[in-house]
């Protein structure tokens, strides 16, 4: 898309959105120029799901916006994520929560995750299961430089958006039940859901940060 055209569909989303939902710009295969058309426009946190493409982006746009982890993070690019991120939306391990711990420890940073539900409980995807959950968000309320401050989820792809609403729902009751539990140095405040089409029925569904790519920037470069 043409830089003015992008300014104008994210000044567009963004006054479409709620008061208190936060728009982040799942920024994958985007050149600088697009991404600072966004930024020009009001974007204030990009999406990354790669370290690498992030780093790079960053070298363009700088700490004057967030930068949110979206994708799914490898331990051993834990240094280099903490390092960047503002956030990070997919931690789903303990394995991984330890790797990010240690790392910010080092660099004396106390690094906001969400824990990644798979709420459609598909084999083939990231987050943890929906009965897990609460296990993981207490185990990793005891770590001393990342807090916990909510949940992400992707859900099912489906034709129709409105077919991703019992994930959505799910996820919400997760989120509420770790909030009831009101646990030690977690701070339940983020609900990220929802994919391409389906983020207005996530924010019906509570969602107050959602994702979007496409619909602001076009269809990806390959
Ligand atoms: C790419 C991506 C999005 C946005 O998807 P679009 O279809 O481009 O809007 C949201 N969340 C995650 C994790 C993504 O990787």
């Amino acid at each position: 898309m043409r830089t003015t055209q992008i300014k104008e569909t994210v000044k567009t989303c963004l006054s479409s959105l709620p008061p208190g939902v936060d728009l982040v710009a799942a920024a994958k295969t985007r050149t600088p120029e697009e991404i600072n058309a966004a930024v020009e426009a009001g974007v204030r946190i990009i999406g990354y799901n790669y370290l690498q493409e992030a780093e790079r982006m960053f070298t363009h746009v700088g700490s004057s916006v967030q930068w949110h982890m979206i994708g799914h993070l490898q331990s051993n690019k834990a240094k280099r994520a903490a390092r960047l991120f503002d956030m990070i939306e997919t931690i789903d391990s303990l394995k991984i929560a330890f790797e990010v711990n240690r790392h910010c420890a080092d660099m004396n940073k106390i690094m906001p995750v969400l824990i990644e539900i798979n709420s459609g409980e598909e084999s083939n995807k990231t987050g943890v299961l929906p009965d897990k959950v609460d296990d993981l968000v207490r185990e990793i309320g005891t770590f001393s430089h990342i807090r916990v401050q909510g949940l992400m989820t992707m859900g099912p792809r489906f034709g129709d958006p409105g077919e991703a609403r019992p994930y959505f729902r799910a996820t919400k009751a997760a989120f509420d039940r770790l909030y009831e539990a009101n646990i030690p140095d977690v701070e339940m405040r983020f609900m990220s859901m929802g994919m391409r089409n389906s983020y207005e029925i996530a924010i019906e569904e509570g969602a107050n940060i959602v994702r979007i790519g496409t619909y602001l920037f076009g269809e990806r470069h390959k």
